[in-house]
């Protein structure tokens, strides 16, 4: 072995992977600089997916002539001294690595002038060695310019994804942060091309219509819980925390913000948005609480959408965990988890009608299940998912289904999501979403192949208001949404028209099903044309088909796996998931102890 320490070029890139991963990191550390200075307007510009350029430019306090050459400086902040400050602190930034990180993967630029200077100064640096310093004529605040990010790291640049997902994540950080700091104005151009502007009127509400869109905006609720509204004694919280709340100068835990209304849902969990005390994280506890607060009034696999603000005091909360300060820890995590839950399940239930249930029997008296405000599933349903049952259901009483896999029998379904059917050789448990799944997926590309893609006309063109990374989205990949069924055009802004969409999509709503899918499609990393295309028609396939959740009839079960076994693959859905499990006889035995 030969030990040896690294040079200080090479402990720079190393250092700075940890904090910059991709150009929407350095977004998001240059943004939260120019809010740390009190920026009230921030502007962001890119070019190529922020590989080319990313441009901060903020109002700010600015950086003296004097300090400027120490920003680029590893552990150089002005915004911590001692270790105990972190307890107190209230700044986005505090770990004075960022502006270093960033210098040491690219060419940077900074111009930057105080209230108190009359010209700025203006400092260049490549590989984070300095090339040029001097003054230049500029308004009071910061421009910071990074070139040919990561143009001395190749390995990095090899992994970066296409343009638009790119800028995507991009889309993401600055919504993000118009949504925390609402009195901010903010304006991003990728390209030369606006694609998001909030009004900095300090009203969440109008944050939310500049990223989602007044339609969706309009769908949402207000979330306000400052009062302390339980008891915080029911929690078994130290002494600390119940002083606290004696204490009404103390910062007691706030949750305010908007939710969906439960109409309004998606098919991830992206729109899912969590601020404390200002700061977007990720935390799937938190998640999971709103999820929670939504019980029964969601289906299986869809989700809200909310944005959700927690204040609580800072030294409650540690910030100091995560090399992106992307997720924080509570010092009372239980706590803020019904915090939150109770506040957004108050108001969803106040905002919804009083829920009928009703017994919907699966038909036969085979299986019945609990189903909301649904009713029982009748043959018009059928067509919803494409099963047409009118052509290919078998006569009364035969269940019995020939399918490449051996004979079964549908027995029935479980959870309203997955099939029982028995086969000679022991249990099957069928998943009804991934069999449908891989159902519409090889009908798709059958059409597809003999270009003969079947869509569906609309009696009256449907205008639906996009968020402006859905319509960077749909735009760059409008030929693949063509080929898959989709008629689109645009309508002003980012609003287009739907004439018409795949036929597999059955009978979703169609804006909600385009929703869908493009913001599916900005989660995903697709690095390939042909990709995109298959990428778009697996989504479509995923939107169409059955859900877990959906109560099927005897007859829709076993339509379902006829045709499941008519594909080329049915053990698989598109994605590579199994559709299906088997329990052999043998295995039962030997659980039973038989053997
Ligand atoms: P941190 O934010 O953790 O302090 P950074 O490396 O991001 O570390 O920034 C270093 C310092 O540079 C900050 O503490 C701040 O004093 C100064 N700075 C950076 N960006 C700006 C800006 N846009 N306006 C004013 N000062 C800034
Ligand atoms: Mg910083």
């Amino acid at each position: 072995m030969n030990i040896h320490i690294l040079s200080p070029d090479v402990a720079a890139k190393i250092a700075a992977g940890e904090v910059v991963e991709r150009p929407a990191s350095v977004v998001k550390e240059l943004v939260e600089n120019a809010l740390d200075a009190g920026a009230k307007t921030v502007r962001v510009e890119t070019q190529q997916g922020g590989k080319r350029l990313i441009r901060i430019m903020d109002d700010g306090c600015g950086i003296s002539e004097a300090e400027i050459p120490l920003v680029f400086a590893r552990h150089a902040t002005s915004k911590l001294t001692f270790i105990e400050d972190l307890s107190r602190i209230t700044t986005l930034g505090f770990r004075g690595e960022a502006l270093a990180s960033i210098a040491a993967v690219s060419k940077i630029t900074v111009v930057s002038r105080p209230l108190n200077q009359t010209a700025a100064t203006r400092l260049c640096l490549e590989g984070g060695q300095e090339t040029s310093l001097g003054s230049a004529g500029a308004p009071v605040g910061t421009v910071i310019s990074v070139e040919n990010l990561f143009y001395n790291v190749p390995a990095r640049l090899k992994f970066l994804k296409a343009e638009a997902t790119e800028t995507g994540h991009i889309y993401r950080v600055v919504t993000h942060y118009a949504m925390a700091y609402p009195q901010v104005r903010f304006s991003l151009q990728n390209d030369g091309r606006t694609t998001f502007q909030s009004n900095g009127s300090g009203q969440l509400f109008d944050a939310l219509v500049s990223v989602f869109g007044l339609e969706t905006a309009r769908q949402m609720i207000e979330v306000n819980k400052n009062d302390f509204g339980f008891s915080i004694l029911d929690f078994g919280l130290g002494e600390d925390t119940q002083s606290k709340i004696q204490n009404p100068k103390s910062k007691i835990p706030s949750v305010y913000g908007y939710t969906s209304m439960p109409a309004l849902h998606r098919g991830t969990r992206d729109q899912l948005i969590f601020f404390v005390n200002k700061r977007w994280i990720q935390d799937r506890s938190l998640n999971q609480a709103v999820i929670q607060a939504y019980h029964t009034f969601l289906q299986v696999e869809r989700y809200p959408v909310a944005v959700i603000n927690i204040e609580l005091e800072p030294s409650e909360v540690d910030i100091n965990v995560h090399p992106t300060k992307a997720e924080v820890k509570f010092q009372e995590p239980r706590l803020i988890f019904k915090k939150v839950q109770q506040a957004i399940r108050e108001v969803v239930v106040a905002a919804s009608p009083v829920p009928a249930y009703q017994m919907a029997h699966a038909g036969g008296g085979q299986s019945s299940a609990w189903s909301f405000g649904g009713s029982a599933p009748s043959n018009s349903t059928l067509t919803q998912f494409g099963l047409d049952v009118q052509r290919t259901l078998p006569p009364e009483g035969e269940n019995r289904l020939l399918i490449g896999l051996p004979m079964m029998r549908v027995i029935g379904q479980v959870q309203q999501m997955y099939l029982i059917a028995e086969g000679p050789d022991g249990l099957y448990l069928i998943d009804q979403h991934a069999a449908h799944e891989r159902v519409l997926y090889e009908k798709l590309s059958a059409q597809k192949a003999k270009m003969a893609v079947a869509r569906q006309q609309l009696l009256e063109p449907l205008v639906v208001e996009l968020t402006p990374g859905q319509a960077a989205m749909l735009e760059a990949e409008q030929d693949a949404l063509t080929e898959v069924g989709f008629d689109l055009e645009p309508f002003g802004g980012f609003t287009y028209r739907i004439r018409a969409m795949p036929e597999i999509l059955g009978q979703a709503e169609p804006g909600q099903a385009l929703i869908d899918i493009l913001a599916e499609m900005v989660e995903g990393a697709i690095p390939l044309a042909k990709e995109v295309h298959e990428k778009i028609a697996i989504t479509v396939c995923k939107r169409g088909a059955i859900k877990g959740g959906q109560i099927l009839s005897p007859e829709e079960m076993r339509e379902l796996v006829r045709q499941l076994e008519a594909t080329t693959a049915p053990r698989t859905c598109p994605h590579g998931r199994p559709t299906m499990i088997h329990l052999s006889l043998g295995e039962l035995a030997r659980q039973f102890g038989r053997l």
